[in-house]
């Protein structure tokens, strides 16, 4: 008979992690299917400079490496699975993972995190890893002396634009308004850059060269006055946001209209009694490692008195 786990946690950024800690140190035997991407996010990113506890700041991949070791010494057991169904109607739930097998359990802690947004223009996945990236981090390398445009005016745009000038010759940040979303210390970084030049009310409108198999030139729309111009290029980063990883909970999950889980105000609790969600799957608004990680602090703190009350 398959066993009943007190609590399955669905994710492997800082919220999953965090949960798995306490989780575990509360004697709740938690087991943790990675998704995808183990690590999430942080994996694809540079240095962490805004996680309190690494002053000189931490390689992204190494803190998540971190996140598992400790998970995993008070007993968090970590598959590289991911879900892919899900039965929330009988008690307790149902997750298959992609290989088959099949985890019962009483209470689930959803922290899937988000994925990286795409413009949508019918070149870009076809182009997808031959010029076309969402990840400078990962991909940054590959255009030593290239000239890279970078879609986006947030933090995210004005980091990678920063970071692929250790690589590229030039890089051009795409901006859609007058104005950078991003933070103030990070648009000084961008703006300072004697690398980086800011193409303001700018659209992508095509990617090019679909024929060539590569990234040779891209398309540009001022989003004002309508003119389009088409500029050579080796690259196109996209940096324009996230969506959250949730399409497995439509349906069973309160969301919003971006599909962010919704949650009690102030908790991790769903409107589902013994699912809770944290990090990136369920917060639209700070979106930070460090306030994933505390989210995941208190579903595991949810779980945990959760499973009392059934019990009083
Ligand atoms: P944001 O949502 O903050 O910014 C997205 C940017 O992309 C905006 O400038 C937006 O334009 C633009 N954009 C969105 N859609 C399109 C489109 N279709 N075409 C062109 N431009 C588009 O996302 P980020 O990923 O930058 O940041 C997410 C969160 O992570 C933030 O809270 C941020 O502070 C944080 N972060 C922190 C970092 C750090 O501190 N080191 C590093 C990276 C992220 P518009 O402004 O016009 O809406």
């Amino acid at each position: 008979m398959t066993e009943i786990l007190n609590t399955l946690i669905l994710g492997s950024g800082p919220a999953g992690y965090t949960a798995a800690i306490y989780a575990a140190r509360a004697n709740l035997a938690p087991v943790l299917l990675t998704g995808r991407q183990p690590g999430g996010q942080l994996t694809i990113t540079s240095e962490v400079e805004n996680y309190p506890g690494f002053p000189e700041g931490v390689m992204g991949p190494e803190m998540m490496e971190k996140f598992r070791e400790q998970a995993a010494r008070f007993g968090t057991v970590v598959h590289d699975e991911t879900g892919t169904a899900i039965d929330l109607k009988q008690r307790p739930f149902t997750v298959t993972s992609e290989s088959g097998k099949v985890w019962k359990t009483r209470t689930l802690i959803v922290s899937t995190g988000a994925s990286a947004l795409y413009l949508g223009l019918p070149n870009e996945k076809a182009l997808q890893g031959r010029g076309v990236s969402a990840c400078a981090t990962c991909d940054g390398f590959f255009f030593k002396n290239k000239v890279v445009y970078v879609v986006g005016g947030g933090d995210s745009a004005c980091e990678e634009a920063n970071f692929l000038t250790k690589y590229a010759s030039k890089v051009y940040l795409v901006v859609r308004r007058e104005a950078l979303r991003a933070s103030k210390i990070m648009q000084d970084r961008a703006l300072k850059n004697p690398k980086i030049e800011v193409l303001w009310n700018q659209n992508v409108t095509d990617v090019l060269d679909v024929s060539k198999g590569k990234v040779t030139g891209l398309e540009l729309t001022h989003t004002k006055t309508g003119a389009k111009k088409q500029v050579p290029a080796d690259g196109l980063f996209l940096a324009i946001g996230h969506q959250p990883n949730t399409e497995l909970f439509r349906g069973l999950l309160n969301m919003d209209d971006k599909g962010y889980i919704q949650t009690v105000p102030g908790k991790t609790a769903t409107n589902l009694e013994g699912v809770f969600a944290a990090g990136d799957c369920q917060d639209s608004y700070y979106r930070q490692a460090v306030t994933a990680a505390g989210s995941g602090c208190m579903a595991a703190i949810e779980v945990e008195r959760w499973l009392e009350s059934q019990h009083a």
